[in-house]
């Protein structure tokens, strides 16, 4: 698949504001600085489609973005941010819950962890959410160009370990750096949207 058109389309924070026209939707999530924005300039092949990292305190909203007509990529605010507060954290929480409850549309939950770390409670958390759903998921992790090709082998079993991988899930290391990851992972959307 090429993207050749990438486009902010709306922010919603309820179900009654997403999108009606009925096209398949990927969601993107991960903690805070762990390459969210970088992942989905590298991917759409544009420098600021996605904001890099939004700040704390900030209102949080679901983003989404028409990709070429065929799809939207509905990219969720970091969490993890220690200074967000308790009631921002409830509310983020609810948001993300009521779109994966209701969204008939979803047919994918991406989820970004850092290559180079075990995933953190809140990735283990985030992951989880999508399981309890049953959505199928695709595990990115992040700044593959940091991690040497000796510890490749490692670092994915540590992830998928600590996560509890269900191995029915894709796992694909990226790197936004050099785009290594890319074509495997535009393919893996691309047959999705056709089934
Ligand atoms: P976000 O908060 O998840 O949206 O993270 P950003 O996309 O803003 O990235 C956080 C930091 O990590 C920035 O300094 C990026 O330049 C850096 N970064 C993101 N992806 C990569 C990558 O694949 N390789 C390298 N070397 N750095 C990256």
């Amino acid at each position: 698949m090429q993207i050749n058109k990438a486009e902010y389309v709306k922010s919603c924070v309820r179900a009654e504001h997403y999108p009606t026209d009925g096209l398949p939707e990927m969601i993107f999530a991960g903690r805070s600085n762990v390459g969210k924005s970088s992942f989905i300039n590298s991917l759409t092949n544009r420098k600021q489609l996605a904001r890099v990292s939004s700040r704390p305190g900030k209102t949080q909203t679901l983003n989404f973005y028409n990709i070429n007509d065929m799809m939207y990529l509905v990219d969720v605010p970091g969490y993890g941010y220690a200074k967000v507060n308790r009631s921002l954290k409830e509310s983020f929480g609810r948001m993300i819950e009521e779109y994966l409850v209701e969204r008939d549309e979803l047919i994918l939950g991406v989820l970004l962890v850092d290559y180079r770390h075990k995933p953190t409670q809140e990735d283990i958390a985030m992951y989880s959410l999508y399981k309890y759903y049953e959505i199928p998921t695709l595990v990115i992790g992040t700044k593959k160009d940091k991690v040497n090709r000796s510890q490749h082998k490692k670092q994915e079993k540590l992830i998928k370990e600590t996560l509890d991988f269900d191995e029915n899930d894709v796992f694909v290391a990226y790197s936004s750096e050099t785009h290594e990851g890319r074509e495997e992972v535009l393919e893996i959307f691309e047959d999705l949207i056709k089934q």
